[in-house]
């Protein structure tokens, strides 16, 4: 149960809820699903005097525009596995498709709730960065976009700021490569601690990112042809390994590389 009092607030559009958010940002908490903060306010680690609750504001969507699919903040997990656009990006399904917790979790949390509480070893940065995800940010003054790779500035901090939203996520849909997504975790029920995301061009040319491993996703490039040279360039690039309860971040780096492997793998 949650024991303070609080304000709730659920606008019926994203121009009236960057508007409330405007009023007082500070003591302000945004809910997408729900299923992070609603937990820490129940545990009394975040004591917020009003809650904008995103459902009624007319962002539960996930469409295809102008070759890139847009998923908007409040769309779920499921939502994205069983819309007709998502299908042009399978790593994208995978990705949502893997996220432990059951379809309980999935049928509520958001992508957007995931990208801004900003857990390194969340599945969705690193997938998000290897796309060439574009977050399509609100506040009450106007809009802003910003590439996943410039959003993450560390372990649970971004460019996000005080009164701004996250509207929708552009994906861009990837033309003439393939794609793969891997994820390494160490029980069926945790969370990731090594994701890779793979682009495979026809020429053999390797883009893979690596998330859940770093403090911010890693992106290396290589050849298909040269797998061990692509995983040693994966390590390397892990400079600021991350550690929490489920693995130390030097164990994470040691596995970047049979990750970023795996990844292309799963992509050809
Ligand atoms: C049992 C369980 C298992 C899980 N397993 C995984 C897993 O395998 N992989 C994984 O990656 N994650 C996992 N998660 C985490 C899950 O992905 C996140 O809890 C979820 O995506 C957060 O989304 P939400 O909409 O519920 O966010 P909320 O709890 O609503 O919000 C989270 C944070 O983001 C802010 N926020 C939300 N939406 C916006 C917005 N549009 N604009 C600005 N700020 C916003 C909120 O203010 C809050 O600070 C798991 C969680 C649980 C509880």
């Amino acid at each position: 149960m949650i024991k303070n009092r609080f304000q709730y607030l659920a606008p019926k559009s994203v121009e009236e809820a960057a508007s409330l958010l405007a009023q007082s940002p500070a003591d302000t908490e945004v809910i997408g699903g729900g299923t992070w903060v609603v937990v820490e306010m129940t545990a009394g680690d975040r004591d917020p005097r009003r809650v904008i609750d995103l459902k009624n504001a007319g962002l539960r969507y996930v469409r295809e525009e102008g070759g890139a699919v847009v998923i908007g903040a409040r769309a779920t997990y499921t939502d994205v596995i069983r819309s007709a656009a998502a299908q042009k990006i399978p790593a994208l399904v995978a990705m949502c498709t893997g996220i432990t917790g059951g379809a309980q979790l999935r049928n509520r949390a958001t992508i957007a709730g995931s990208v801004c509480y900003a857990n390194p070893s969340a599945d969705a940065h690193g997938l998000l960065v290897g796309l060439g995800a574009t977050f399509n940010l609100r506040t009450a003054a106007g809009t802003r976009q910003v590439a996943a790779a410039d959003f993450y500035r560390g372990p649970f901090d971004t460019v996000l700021q005080a009164g701004e939203l996250l509207e929708s996520i552009s994906i861009p849909v990837p033309v003439g490569m393939r794609q793969g997504y891997y994820k390494f975790k160490v029980a069926e029920s945790s969370w990731p601690i090594c994701t890779g995301t793979s682009l495979v061009g026809a020429d053999g040319s390797v883009t893979v990112t690596i998330g859940a491993a770093n403090s911010r996703p890693v992106t290396v490039t290589g050849s298909a042809s040269d797998l061990d040279g692509l995983a040693r360039a994966a390590e390397a690039a892990i400079t600021s390994p991350f550690s929490d309860v489920l693995a130390d971040g030097e164990y994470r780096k040691q596995i970047a590389g049979a990750i970023a492997k795996r990844a292309v793998k799963a992509a050809v």
